[in-house]
């Protein structure tokens, strides 16, 4: 057989180029090691473990009408998941923040989701950080509507646990996402929207990529963060609790407990606030947007656009 530069190419199609450019990405610009690339430019090392391994930590953080919100919380937790990993970000975090600002400037975006993402790097293989040469910086922004756009989510209890600290803590926010996606296959099998995960003792963890919460009463609950990323999200929430009447708690929460909750949400950067219909058959409330996540949402929706706002454009 001859060689050549090409092998069975026609059984990659569509191609890499062609899927960004029908999704509109790839014009859009990334922050790479230092350079403004385009989408269709900026090409990641087959030598970077951070694709091999899931070796590399990352954010997802949102701009609302040309504002980022909550980004010194973000880039704080960017770099403890990277402490984490013993990876040491070639950027101090205000030098960091100031490339998260100029990636969405550059793309002229003012509604959009941020993704900071730190690599070990291209260098050696393995899994030995000894030999990491220097991590790899990426920021990529583009346009990216709530998971579940607002639609009440059916949602399972998923058989794959939530990680206890005594394997790698979950509030590493790394890019090793596979319990959630064998979780999330599971879920989407069986025509639901989204799952959730118990931790190893069998209470509530949290969502595939988001928080949970329950509302019961005038009671907020929260699962304690050590089968959960502490979610800047959740957070939020439970700061403007108060100010609708509502007493917000970290506790142990049971499966029983979740379907008999008067109203459940799931919350994220990226899911902002999920109302839950439905857990494994159990119909949520009355299966619509109760009355508490309607103002939450409302409350949540003012503050990412006037607190903790850091200005894209001057
Ligand atoms: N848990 C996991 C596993 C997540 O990936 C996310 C999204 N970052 C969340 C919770 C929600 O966190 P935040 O509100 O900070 O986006």
């Amino acid at each position: 057989m001859q060689l050549s530069e090409e092998f069975l190419i026609g059984k990659f199609r569509p191609s890499g180029e062609e899927i960004l450019a029908k999704e509109g990405l790839d014009s859009l610009y990334i922050y790479y090691d230092g350079k403004f690339l385009r989408g269709k430019d900026a090409k990641v090392s087959p030598y970077d473990p951070g694709w091999l391994n899931g070796y590399g930590v990352f954010e997802g953080i949102r701009a609302y009408d040309g504002s980022i919100f909550k980004l010194d919380e973000h880039v704080e937790r960017l770099f403890d998941s990277a402490k984490g990993l013993a990876l040491e970000i070639p950027l101090s975090r205000s030098e960091i923040k100031e490339a998260i600002v100029l990636t969405v400037r550059k793309n002229q975006l003012r509604n959009c989701h941020i993704r900071p993402v730190v690599t070990r790097g291209p260098g050696k293989l393995g899994l030995n950080p000894r030999r990491g040469v220097r991590p790899s910086l990426l920021i990529l922004s583009y346009p990216f509507s709530p998971t579940h756009e607002g639609k009440p989510a059916k949602v399972i209890i998923s058989s794959v646990r939530r990680k206890s600290p005594s394997s790698v803590d979950s509030k590493l926010k790394s890019l090793s996402y596979v319990d959630f996606i064998v979780a999330f296959t599971q879920a989407a099998a069986l025509g639901m929207d989204d799952d959730i995960l118990l931790d190893q003792d069998g209470y509530v963890g949290e969502g595939c990529g988001d928080n949970i919460a329950i509302i019961k009463g005038k009671r907020f609950s929260t699962p304690p963060p050590t089968a959960a990323l502490e979610g800047i999200t959740l957070r939020t929430l439970m700061e403007l609790c108060p100010q609708i009447g509502l007493s917000p708690d970290y506790r142990q929460i049971t499966p029983l407990e979740l379907y008999t909750a008067d109203e459940v949400i799931l919350c994220g950067t990226g899911a902002e606030i999920a109302p839950v219909a439905e857990i494994d058959g159990r119909t949520i409330g009355s299966g619509a947007p109760g009355p508490i996540t309607k103002k939450l949402t409302e409350e949540y929706d003012r503050v990412v656009r006037s607190e903790h706002l850091t200005p894209v454009y001057e």
